[in-house]
């Protein structure tokens, strides 16, 4: 979660030094903003907020396909703006974040594939799955508890997400 903010705003901050843009912490909770609006748009699409072990059919819609970076790239070249190449970019690093991070992985290419991928679990590099074995997986080890086990017991997941909020705020606070 938290290391969506902090990819959209180093995107930002990456694309402000490439361009000689001006970064200023508006800029930089704008990068944040599109790193972490797959997940909103998800809940809005789905219309379900789930804190237990089925946290992960937020993700079962168009918000976390590769496309809607698309159509944001598409909008920016018809609108001819610098930022929104990079809103696009920022926006894609979510999707491939959560291919590794917490849950079972990202419809990468909804709606033309429904199917889950996810990235370096159980020894393999690249797991495909299908609807019924995502949700099997999940009713069989998904944690009904996961937020207290995740961002509240020390753990590398939980760790690396609080160095992401410590870095992104630091990133805004020396700009
Ligand atoms: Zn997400």
């Amino acid at each position: 979660m938290f290391i969506h903010l902090l990819a959209g705003s180093l995107v930002f901050f990456i694309f402000g030094k490439a361009f000689d843009l001006e970064i200023t912490r508006t800029f930089l909770v704008a990068g944040a903003f599109w790193g972490i609006v797959p997940d909103p748009i998800s809940y809005v699409l789905s219309w379900a907020v789930k804190f237990n072990k089925w946290a992960h059919t937020h993700r079962d819609n168009f918000s976390h396909s590769v496309f809607m970076p698309i159509i944001v790239l598409v909008l920016a070249i018809i609108l001819d703006s610098k930022t929104a190449i990079a809103a696009s970019i920022a926006m894609l690093t979510h999707p491939f974040l959560d291919l590794s991070g917490i849950g079972w992985g990202v419809k990468l290419f909804y709606p033309l594939s429904k199917k889950t991928y996810k990235m370096f679990y159980n020894g393999r590099i690249l797991t495909v799955w299908n609807q019924e074995e995502v949700d099997a997986e999940a009713g069989k080890f998904g944690d009904d508890d996961w937020v207290k086990n995740i961002y509240f017991k020390p753990n590398i997941v939980g760790a690396s997400e609080w160095l992401s909020l410590a870095g992104f705020l630091l990133l805004v606070a020396v700009h």
